[in-house]
């Protein structure tokens, strides 16, 4: 995998994000820092006194990716990535300690924060996209289920610019919150039905969904530029499960392939 794995503004405008963007060698002289005072620190809460579980997140995160690198994940940008944005702020800090395992976790309202070997594969598969391969960056993505914003911070990272829609009102605020509550540079968090794309910023290089549905929103390959590549969970009949499907629009029209069996919360319509 070619390319710059900070293409972009984007990891400025991260570097005042919840700690996210820092270099992990920066971190890494710091004195031992708590998860807990971290995510305190990212939340805006005053210092207080560190009660945390005595991990350095720099540390847990670079296990994480040295796990995801040993289990098949050769894409260096997204592995860049992952070192760098702290999960542990995109949970309830009652999980924090599990923020770096490989789980999905609940952020209320009945849905989850993707388990990290399965975001680091989403985000692979797009990078092996023809824009992506010949730029060495996602471009202009779009997120469907921002969820608690954890992979919209992930894609800032990687795209030029990126919009991210969730439905659900609390957690479009809680994205909101985490991710410092600002619709900083390129990155913009949208409340509405994912399953309508975003029209006004279309075409996008890059369309990834956090949610899965019986097929497609027509929508979705319509804002699909050429040389772009969606990635999104579809159920297949035949395999009587979701499954990821990748969908390149090319020259000649859009090309499908059915990747792995995967697990995710339902593409629901409407907001609430
Ligand atoms: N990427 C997220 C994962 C969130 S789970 C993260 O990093 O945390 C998937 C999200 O998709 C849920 O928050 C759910 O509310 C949202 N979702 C489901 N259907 C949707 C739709 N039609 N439009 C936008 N968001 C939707």
């Amino acid at each position: 995998m070619k390319g710059p794995a900070r293409p972009g503004r984007f990891p400025l405008a991260l570097d005042r994000l919840a700690g996210a963007g820092k270099p992990a060698s920066t971190e890494l002289l710091r004195p031992q820092r708590p998860l807990q005072h971290a995510a305190d620190h990212a939340a805006g809460k005053s210092a207080g006194v560190p009660q945390g579980l005595g991990l350095d997140s720099a540390t847990v995160r670079a296990r994480m990716v040295a796990r995801l690198r040993a289990d098949g994940i050769a894409c260096e940008p997204v592995l860049q990535a992952l070192a760098q944005v702290d999960r542990h702020v995109f949970v309830d800090s009652a999980l924090a300690n599990q923020a770096y395992e490989d789980t999905s976790l609940p952020i209320g309202l009945s849905q989850t924060i993707s388990k990290p070997s399965v975001v680091a594969r989403m985000l692979a598969l797009l990078f092996e996209g023809e824009s992506a391969r010949t730029t060495g960056h996602l471009g202009r993505v779009l997120e469907i289920g921002t969820g608690c914003g954890y992979q919209a911070a992930l894609l800032a990272l990687l795209g030029r610019s990126v919009v991210s829609i969730e439905r659900l009102k609390p957690l479009h605020d809680k994205a909101l919150h985490n991710l410092d509550g600002r619709r900083h540079g390129g990155l913009r968090l949208v409340h509405g039905d994912g399953r309508l794309g975003h029209a006004p910023r279309a075409p996008y290089d890059s369309i990834v969904a956090a949610a899965g549905g019986d097929e497609l929103p027509e929508a979705w390959l319509e804002q699909l530029a050429l040389g772009g590549r969606l990635v999104a969970p579809v159920h297949d009949a035949a395999r009587g499960g979701q499954v990821l499907l990748v969908v390149d629009r090319q020259p000649q029209g859009l090309v499908r392939r059915w990747h792995d069996a995967v697990h995710f919360v339902p593409l629901k319509s409407g907001t609430a």
